[in-house]
């Protein structure tokens, strides 16, 4: 793995062109050397016409640095595509769509929209594991934004303009280690107990409130506590931080966040979050993840999100 720029100066004077980012991206993809993604050969021509491009030596595919990942046909160069990947991932909130394109000096919305959303994508690592040893767990509802309503759920609303969120927090000595956030459609044992086998090791011990929704979860050990009015804070102190945070960051920086996104605009918290001590790094994850993930079209974009 390359190593990464720690400050502004620093990521200039190393991707001062589109030959520089194709190069770390060819490292970060392919660490140990070319390799097909058709046959699995690990030889190939680097094409005279076409930069950054090879022949394979074994079925003559050609296959450039970006095909195949999620910067695969941008017409976006890849000096853009690493400066939004930066932005995004060094900003401690985040970065809106607008902000992007305002800093970036984007032609228009749906560019900055499109990139941010392809980049969000490539938040989630396929190969990460699951929360281990101790690990809070909670469910909250969070408002989202409705076309007619800037900020719905408000009062007299109930469960209209309310998204259900389950979240994990795995405990390390006294403090988080990472989290986890998901949609869940009700706060039903079958989704709740979902939720756990997706994203908790089955050897953890999870601590939760005592709603009956969790017994039965599928941990070794499952530790439920009656919570009284005020004492959820106590019990589950570092779950209920997270969520606090996580309201205050989906009014913040995208000023209500869209139902039907909403399993993206999570995957971005967990990121950041998971990454807070380590933000420069994770520019280099971002672009790493982001040539194991699959190319995304506009239209799978705006289709309600398969995850959520
Ligand atoms: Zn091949």
């Amino acid at each position: 793995m390359p190593d990464f720029p720690t400050s502004l100066p620093e990521f200039q004077r190393r991707f001062p062109d589109e030959d520089a980012c194709a190069r770390y991206l060819f490292e970060l993809r392919w660490p140990e050397g070319f390799r097909c993604p058709r046959c699995g050969h690990d030889h190939a021509w680097a094409l005279e016409t076409k930069a950054w491009t090879f022949e394979c030596a074994g079925c003559a595919r050609q296959t450039s640095v970006t095909a195949g990942t999620v910067m695969h046909g941008s017409k976006l160069s890849l000096e853009i595509w690493f400066w939004a990947a930066y932005l995004m991932a060094t900003h401690s909130n985040g970065i809106s769509a607008l902000q992007l394109q305002k800093q970036l000096g984007l032609g228009s919305y749906k560019t900055a929209w499109l990139l941010c959303g392809k980049l969000r994508r490539a938040m989630v690592n396929p190969e990460r594991t699951t929360l281990s040893g101790l690990v809070e767990i909670d469910e909250t509802s969070i408002s989202h934004r409705t076309k007619d309503d800037p900020v719905a759920g408000g009062q007299g609303r109930s469960h209209d303009g309310k998204l259900l969120i389950a979240a994990a927090v795995e405990i390390r000595g006294k403090a988080p280690a990472r989290i986890r956030l998901a949609k869940i459609d009700d706060y039903s044992a079958d989704s709740l107990h979902r939720f756990i086998a997706a994203n908790v090791s089955p050897t953890a011990t999870a601590k939760t409130d005592a709603w009956q929704g969790y017994s039965g979860a599928p941990v070794d050990e499952h530790d439920p506590h009656v919570i009284g009015e005020m004492a959820a804070h106590v019990i589950l102190p570092w779950v209920h931080r997270v969520i606090a945070n996580l309201k205050r960051w989906a009014l913040g920086v995208y000023h209500g966040v869209r139902a039907k996104h909403i399993q993206a605009y999570l995957d971005e918290f967990v990121f950041r979050f998971n990454r807070r001590r380590t933000r420069h790094a994770a520019f280099r994850s971002l672009l790493a993840t982001g040539t194991k993930t699959a190319p995304v079209t506009y239209n799978m974009l705006i289709a309600p999100d398969p995850r959520g």
